[in-house]
């Protein structure tokens, strides 16, 4: 048998105040409801032995730099359909 009770419990937990697009150094535009505009996020863990020896590395990208990155790319991306 469980005897419960209750207690007061301060929670602190972590939030994003401002995400800046690592190209441009701009900052993602947060909308008053404290949504940021969509962005591109890229968590890369390299593996031993590459160049970036077991780095993790962590990128953000605004749109507007997406989009000038995707204009050069040699292969555009594919724009399928995600099942
Ligand atoms: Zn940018």
């Amino acid at each position: 048998m469980k005897v419960r009770g209750s207690r007061k419990v301060e929670i602190q937990e972590k939030i994003i105040h401002d995400i800046f697009c690592n190209v441009c150094g701009k900052k993602i535009h947060k909308n008053k409801d404290g949504y940021f505009d969509d962005f591109l996020s890229i968590e890369k863990r390299w593996g031993y032995h590459s160049e970036f020896d077991n780095e993790t590395h962590f990128i953000d990208i605004c749109q507007a730099c997406y989009k000038v990155l995707i204009n050069n790319l040699k292969i555009k991306p594919d724009y399928g359909i995600v099942e």
